[in-house]
Order: C-alpha cells, then structure tokens, then sequence
C-alpha cells in the first residue's frame, strides 16, 4: 500500500490566464495551477485537472485534501467526498475504516461528472495518507518560495489555506 502525491510546473493564475509571479504579487488575488498526481498504489486518481492534467487547481485541492484529513480525523469509520461539480469533473469519495483509507471516483451530485468503473474502493492506509499530504505542504511550500520569495505565504494568506501541519 502506497501514496504519492507529485506535483511540477506551478504557475500562478488569474481569473483566466496564467499571470507572471510580479503580477501575482502586485495583485494578490490569485491562483496557483499545475500539474497534480495524486497516486494510491501506484494507481494516479484520474481527472483532477481541468483543461489538461497540468491544469489541476491547487488552490482547490490543498483545501480539500485537508479537509479530507481533518474529518475523517474525528472518528475512526466515515466518508468526506470531493466534489467541485465544475467541467464535467467527477467526485472524490473518500471512506475511511480504521486504519484504512479507501478512495472511489464516484458521479458528481452537483455537476455532471460521472463515476469510474476503474477507480474503487483503491485503499491504503490512513496514516501514510496523512503523512503524504503533510509532507506535499512542506514540499508545495519549498518550491513556491523557490519560484518567487514568499510566494507560499501570500498564497496562502489570501486564500485562507491553513494546512494543518503547523498545528
Ligand atoms: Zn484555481
């Protein structure tokens, strides 16, 4: 059982454009897309980006990977589904059973996005989960800052994403 969480080609991105890093500061107000794979068992969770695999929102998916780790947190049997119901995107749903963390594709209930006869119920463990995505932030972190001095933290500032690492 394994989870990987790899990321490349991070560019800061307006309301439809890809902005330079000057601008981004200039302007506060924006996102960070790039290429995202999130693997269970070697298996990448397809369909996380929207115009192409280098086009995944990270701003979407820090918040909600944890949030994933945040509620299924609280008790040790439970489920948090991913679901942006945007382009035809499909839902995320992620079940946790003790110390098992199972991941299926499932149809979107708020857009069209269907479910994936391939990716179900792919499982690993809950604590390896966790520590990926802990260290993907230190990672994500790292590299920002590396392509523009105090990126992460303007980032992370204005969209309010509080990994909960620092806790
Ligand atoms: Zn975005």
């Amino acid at each position: 059982m394994s989870v990987r969480i790899e990321f490349s080609k991070l560019q800061p991105s307006g309301f439809e454009d890809v902005i330079s890093w000057d601008e981004a500061a200039r302007y506060g107000d924006f996102h960070i897309h790039g290429y995202l794979r999130i693997e269970f068992n070697d298996r990448p969770v397809p369909g996380l980006g929207h115009f192409s695999e280098e086009d995944v929102c990270f701003d979407f998916w820090t918040h909600e990977l944890s949030r994933v780790v945040q509620q299924l947190s609280l008790f040790p049997v439970g489920s948090y589904t991913v679901d942006e119901g945007e382009q035809g995107h499909s839902a995320y749903s992620f079940a946790r059973n003790q110390q098992y963390l199972s991941l299926s594709v499932v149809s979107s209930e708020i857009g069209e996005g269907p479910s994936n006869p391939n990716y179900q119920q792919v499982t690993v463990k809950f604590e390896d989960f966790i520590k990926e995505v802990e260290q993907f932030f230190q990672r994500l972190r790292e590299e920002l800052n590396k392509l523009h001095s105090g990126a992460y933290e303007k980032w992370e500032g204005k969209h309010n994403i509080k990994p909960f690492i620092v806790s």
